[in-house]
């Protein structure tokens, strides 16, 4: 039990690992696609800013001359921009303004040989005094003013605000994919769990009947074993009477056990899927009183007074094999299960339900009848309401499942009433089509 405990617990575990593994990979794509689409319209929006505010800034200062002595500052008069130079051909600076003095010289260093052509955008980084690192975005252009002097106009822009905003939404996403990933892990440990219950429950089942099955089969092939062992040949190889009467109760086990091997075939064809049904159209009177006949053969009237009630012809579309081991499960059953001088009656009928028409076949006794409790258990495999006297008379509790796996493969219900020490009644209905 503890090792089938294990095995669910790993292939819990494994599960929920691999839903997580691809979440966080979905989740990770998702924040790298969005910071990434995000950076590239941020980026081009700044950059059409930035060659706007140049434009501008060409117009109102550098339409006739560079307004401003050589070296000199010019107070930036446009909110946008944080540095404004005008370099002539050999770096010299005709003009040079910027918030913050100490840039100078690691801008002029970055932007040192760049000859752009129109007007071109950069991005560069760089640290300051206090090693606090800044981003801009410098505008370069090429201007001939009305003197004749050529030169580059630079603009520059701070856009660290942006940089420290994208690192902020990149911290946000990651927080909430640890947020997502563990509630994910808590969830998929829930539903793995509910996913897995009926997996859990079938191979308890088939440990079950696995279990039952060595259980039922070790009692006759033991009283095989043990029988042939003490069995002697008396004198001139003949059968003492003791090992007579063994032999009978040996062939009786042999035949129990056979049986039991025929059963559970059988049903581990059912649920295989590969127990197939042979269709065909028979009537089901000469079934029912076939099977009634071969019944009463071993059963004398003075034992137990068995009945088929109607004997009405009815053609029936389905499995004949089947329905005859269905109708020896039920009345077996009811002769079993009943006391000598009770009753077993079979009875069919047609019945109009919904517009459809069912045949519906009863199995009545007038024998010991079960406790309302047992009722919904009985068309379980290996289950007995009283182990001991079923055994004996030969019962392994596989019949009333197969009975119920007959029906149901025929599209049809099986019910049971019972009272103790009464009767039961088996009714079975199953569509005619
Ligand atoms: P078994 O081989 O033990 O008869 P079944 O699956 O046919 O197995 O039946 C399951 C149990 O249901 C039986 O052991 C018995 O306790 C109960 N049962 C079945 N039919 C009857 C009946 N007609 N009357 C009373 N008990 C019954």
């Amino acid at each position: 039990m503890k090792n089938n405990q294990d095995i669910f617990r790993k292939t819990r575990v494994h599960l929920t690992f691999m839903n997580s593994f691809m979440l966080i990979v979905f989740l990770l794509f998702f924040i790298v696609g969005t910071i990434s689409v995000l950076s590239y319209i941020v980026y081009n929006e700044q950059k059409l800013e930035l060659k706007a505010l140049t434009e501008q800034e060409l117009e109102e200062s550098y339409v006739v001359e560079p307004q401003g002595k050589s070296g000199e500052n010019t107070p930036i008069n446009n909110q946008g921009i944080y540095i404004n130079y005008f370099l002539k051909k050999n770096g010299d600076v005709v003009v040079g303004d910027e918030f913050n003095p100490e840039m100078r010289s690691l801008i002029l260093d970055k932007v040192k040989g760049w000859s752009p052509e129109g007007i071109q955008v950069k991005y560069v980084t760089f640290s300051v005094g206090n090693q606090q690192e800044v981003h801009f975005l410098i505008a370069a252009k090429h201007v001939l003013n009305s003197g004749g002097g050529t030169g580059t106009l630079y603009i520059g822009k701070d856009v660290s605000y942006l940089w420290s905003m994208f690192q902020w939404l990149l911290a946000v996403l990651l927080g909430m994919l640890l947020l997502f990933v563990g509630i994910a892990i808590g969830i998929g440990q829930i539903m793995t769990r509910r996913a897995m219950k009926p997996i859990v429950h079938s191979y308890q089942l088939q440990r079950e009947f696995l279990a039952d099955a060595s259980h039922e089969l070790r009692t006759p092939i033991s009283i095989l074993k043990s029988g042939l062992e003490v069995m002697d040949m008396g004198e001139n190889n003949q059968l003492s009477s003791f090992s007579s009467d063994l032999l009978v109760d040996l062939q009786k086990e042999a035949k129990s056990a056979a049986k039991l091997v025929d059963d559970l075939m059988l049903l581990a064809r059912t649920d295989s899927g590969a127990q197939p049904l042979f269709y065909e159209t028979f009537d089901f009177y000469s079934l029912a009183e076939q099977v009634v006949r071969s019944i009463q053969n071993v059963t004398p009237p003075s034992q137990i007074q068995l009945n088929l009630l109607s004997d009405r012809s009815l053609h029936f579309y389905g499995d004949l094999e089947r329905m005859k081991q269905l109708l020896y499960i039920l009345l077996n059953n009811a002769v079993q299960y009943t006391q000598p001088g009770g009753k077993v009656t079979l009875d069919y009928f047609l019945e109009e339900e919904s517009q459809a028409t069912k045949l519906c076949i009863t199995v009545t006794d007038t024998g010991i009848g079960m406790e309302p409790e047992h009722l919904e258990s009985i068309f379980r495999r290996f289950y007995r309401v009283d182990k001991n006297r079923s055994r004996e008379s030969g019962g392994t509790g596989i019949g009333l499942a197969i009975a119920k796996w007959i029906v149901e493969a025929h599209q049809g219900d099986i019910e049971v009433e019972s009272t103790p020490g009464v009767g039961s009644t088996f009714t079975i209905y199953l569509p005619l089509t």
